[in-house]
């Protein structure tokens, strides 16, 4: 897995400074991995700011664990959870009102809002910022000491929310996280075995959601076999022979992988508030 101290170290600094003028912290979450999706350096960074965790590509995530991740977040303090897809029409009429709601002593052209949308590759942070700009576009990045790498862009008169300054990359903490965030294709294609991201995958696939897959490939139930077992299943199906018998399980990943990410195998999210917890929790007992 790919690790760039140098620019992580800019963008902490850069951070920093814009959440010191910053009112709510508007962090995206990948909605089928939020455990997964998320930058446990901006957890520190961010403190005690009041928090709204927007689960973004929800169209895509499986409805039910999508409200007990809601849920999850709901309940901490300081901190509010909306589910969302960042190319919906108006996602400015959802944020708002919850962004008045955990800061509503600022408003008004003396104290105006200002969020800082922060979230690692992927999530859909360009594709959100651009539904917000919208015709306001030509507003952004015209005030004095806003690079392009910080734009402001106006969403009420007194309501203005900054791109993050820098990048922020997944910093994976839980071991399952790296295969999460590979599936999803939020890590490099070079940086993972797509054949061990795909089995694993499919564990989770079968367990939670076997009955898309069989219905997708055209399987018998797979319920009893092995990942392998189901890989090589969906290479016979799909992904050809390699003569002599032998299945071409790396083409078979690459399909499972693709038909995942387009959501072609449905709407399936690949983690619960539970488990990550109890990731997390085994994670820091092994340290
Ligand atoms: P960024 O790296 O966080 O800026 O992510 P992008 O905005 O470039 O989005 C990454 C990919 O996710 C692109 O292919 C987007 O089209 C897709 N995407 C972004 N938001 C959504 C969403 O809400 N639903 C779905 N289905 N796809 C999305």
């Amino acid at each position: 897995i790919q690790w760039f101290p140098g620019h992580m170290h800019l963008t902490k600094k850069a951070i920093t400074e814009r959440l010191k003028e910053t009112d709510v912290v508007i962090e995206l979450l990948d909605a089928r991995m939020p455990g997964s999706s998320a930058n446990p350096m901006l957890a520190e960074l961010i403190g005690s700011t009041p928090t709204l965790k927007i689960l973004n590509k929800q169209d895509i995530a499986d409805p039910a664990r999508t409200a007990l991740w809601l849920d999850y977040y709901n309940a901490l303090p300081g901190t509010r959870a909306i589910a969302l897809d960042a190319s919906e029409t108006a996602p400015a009429q959802r944020l708002i009102p919850a962004c008045r709601l955990l800061a509503p002593l600022r408003g008004g052209m003396v104290k105006p809002m200002r969020v800082l949308i922060c979230g690692v590759p992927n999530v859909g942070k360009s594709t959100l910022v651009n539904t917000l700009k919208g015709k306001r576009a030509a507003k952004t990045g015209d005030e004095a000491g806003i690079t392009k790498l910080e734009q402001r862009i106006v969403l009420a008169d007194d309501f203005y929310a900054y791109d993050t300054p820098g990048m922020l990359w997944p910093r994976i903490i839980v071991e399952q996280s790296g295969y999460h965030l590979a599936a999803c294709g939020s890590i490099g294609r070079n940086a993972f075995d797509e054949e061990e991201v795909a089995l694993e995958l499919l564990l989770i696939l079968q367990k939670h959601y076997a009955g898309q897959v069989e219905e997708r490939y055209k399987l018998d139930p797979i319920l009893g076999l092995t990942d392998i077992g189901v890989l090589t299943e969906i290479a016979r199906k799909r992904g050809g022979l390699l003569g002599k018998g032998k299945v071409n399980l790396q083409k078979a990943a690459e399909i499972v992988l693709t038909e995942f990410r387009s959501a072609t195998l449905g709407r399936v999210t690949l983690e619960t508030p539970e488990e990550f917890a109890s990731w997390l929790a085994a994670g820091q007992a092994a340290d």
